[in-house]
């Protein structure tokens, strides 16, 4: 065989397979563009499980008409322009990959209304099609991305599709994440016509603390905010906000984990070891501890560029972070004690 370079649109393709698993992972790349664009209202809309439709609208800032064919290819992207930008990711997205993926293993159609522009505008591409259409549409300000018939060009990825039950509820866990990450945006989930989901947008005036309260209470349930307790740290640029429970509260199955890192959702083991570790001998071997921790650190600490759905990051001072991580807690469960022995002394 002669060595040749492949074609954009099967490039496109090969790259899908890094980022497009499911269709969970279509709305996670739609609705970060959607915050991306500063949107404080994502719509989801979910036929089938995903697997006939996924259906995204936000009120976002939007994309002007000349710049909807360039947001569907490979490398295009808004969010940074050199290699200083690529060290300090403030954004969510800035691969430039996820349309032109997705676009390339469905029939992709993008409509969006800049506030500034008149009228609205609607790109269609569909698989290895290389061409993109545009044509005039109705639309409010910002962006609705719709995916039809994911997999459909590509019969192997189809298969490994579950059943729609199971294919939503991984996008019902997605949303709920997200929308702990951000209680200043409305997300809606729907599936079927059927609203599954109403998260209402909560005020910055109540402060950060109040607010992120109020979303996990309607996100986790209000017995994890019933009976799990607030503490705050700040060492340096690092801030670091955690709701954890008493360690006699704690679980052994389904327990609440959840750990945001400048807004990103993580499924990180450092984080995970530093608050195993804090509760030590508290907890029954059987136990898990459970939580919500958000960590803001300086966009430059943190390296997202490791993995193409960005689920883990490099932290440059990853020992200082756990040990941080390993006080906060320890401190919050010294008062959890401190507590109990006053309610025994009284
Ligand atoms: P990335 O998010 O990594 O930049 P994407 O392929 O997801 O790459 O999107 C490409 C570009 O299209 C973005 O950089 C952004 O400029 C634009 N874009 C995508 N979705 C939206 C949206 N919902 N609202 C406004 N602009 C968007
Ligand atoms: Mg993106």
């Amino acid at each position: 065989m002669t060595i040749k370079i492949l074609p954009p649109q099967l490039a496109n393709q090969i790259a899908a397979g890094e980022v497009v698993e499911r269709p969970a992972s279509v709305v996670k790349e739609l609705v970060e563009n959607a915050l991306d664009a500063g949107a404080s209202k994502v719509e989801v809309d979910i036929d089938r499980g995903g697997h006939k439709r996924i259906l995204i609208r936000d009120n976002g800032k939007g994309i002007d008409k000349e710049q909807l064919t360039l947001a569907l290819s490979r490398h295009a992207t808004s969010k940074i322009a050199n290699i200083d930008d690529l060290e300090a990711i403030s954004s969510l997205g800035f691969r430039g990959e996820a349309l032109a993926s997705i676009s390339s293993v469905s029939r992709l159609t993008m409509t969006s209304k800049p506030a500034e522009q008149n009228e609205a505008w609607s790109a269609m591409a569909e698989g290895l099609a290389m061409n993109v259409d545009i044509k005039p549409a109705a639309h409010p300000n910002g962006t609705s991305v719709d995916v039809v018939d994911l997999f459909f060009n590509t019969p192997a990825r189809r298969k490994f599709l579950r059943a729609e039950k199971t294919e939503f509820n991984h996008i019902e866990t997605l949303i709920k994440r997200i929308a702990l990450s951000r209680p200043d945006v409305s997300f809606i989930l729907k599936h079927n016509q059927k609203v599954i989901k109403k998260y209402r947008a909560h005020s910055e005036t109540l402060g950060v603390v109040e607010q992120k309260s109020k979303r996990i209470a309607e996100v986790i349930n209000t017995s994890f905010i019933d009976s799990a307790s607030v503490f705050t740290s700040k060492y340096e640029q690092v801030s670091i906000a955690v709701w954890i429970k008493a360690p006699e509260l704690c679980v052994s199955v389904n327990p609440a984990q959840y750990s945001f890192v400048n807004g990103r959702m993580m499924r990180d083991k450092l984080i995970q070891h530093a608050i195993r570790q804090a509760y030590g001998q508290l907890l029954h071997p059987e136990q898990l501890p459970e939580y919500v921790i958000f960590i803001e650190l300086p966009a430059n600490e943190v390296d997202v560029n490791v993995h193409p759905a960005k689920h883990e990051v490099r932290f440059h001072h990853a020992r200082l972070l756990h040990d941080l991580i390993v006080k906060t807690i320890k401190d919050a469960l010294d008062s959890f004690q401190m507590h109990e022995q006053e309610l025994a002394l009284d």
